[in-house]
């Protein structure tokens, strides 16, 4: 992606044990959690990774067509053997409607849905908004640095300010 400054990497994130763990954290956060006037959020989203399963899930506040978007993700794909260009080890058939029920067991509805097995993500549209807060966070991302040059590379640190007042999702 080319439209994404450069996420600070001074905040460490926490592993979490298990898909069900990370998905509760991450609606949390894209719902529940308020943001400070001063955060900052990229647009790209949380990531909460589960290593023990090699999955990532990305918690999107402002996706396609404007809603909230759970992206499930294989963390580390493993390539076939050229000239196969699959990779080796795709989301599971039917682990992407797992993660519809998961959502739909913890009331939210899905909206949309794309890819899945065999591919190496999937996404889950949802109908409710996220948190007002987060949007606004979302916002002020997009709208760049507003001291200078309006552009979301400026490099007076103004990212990286606002960034650390961003509530992250937090283990249970
Ligand atoms: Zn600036």
């Amino acid at each position: 992606m080319t439209d994404l400054a450069e996420t600070p990497r001074a905040r460490t994130r926490p592993d979490w044990s298990s898909i069900d763990s990370a998905l509760t954290a991450g609606l949390r956060w894209t719902f529940e959690t308020d943001q400070t006037a001063s955060a900052i959020m990229h647009h790209h989203g949380a990531h909460l990774h589960v290593p023990a399963e090699n999955r990532t899930l990305r918690f999107i506040p402002i996706g396609a067509e404007g809603r909230v978007v759970v992206v499930l993700e294989v963390a580390t794909v493993v390539p076939a053997p050229s000239p196969h260009l699959s990779p080796t080890n795709p989301l599971r058939d039917g682990e992407l409607e797992q993660l519809h029920d998961l959502l739909q067991e913890r009331g939210f509805s899905v909206a949309d849905s794309w890819n899945g097995h065999p591919y190496v993500t999937g996404s889950v549209a949802l109908d409710r908004p996220a948190h007002p807060g987060l949007i606004a966070s979302v916002l002020r991302y997009q709208q760049g640095c507003q001291t200078h040059d309006q552009s979301v590379f400026c490099t007076c640190g103004w990212y990286t300010t606002g960034y650390a007042d961003v509530a992250l999702p937090e283990a249970l």
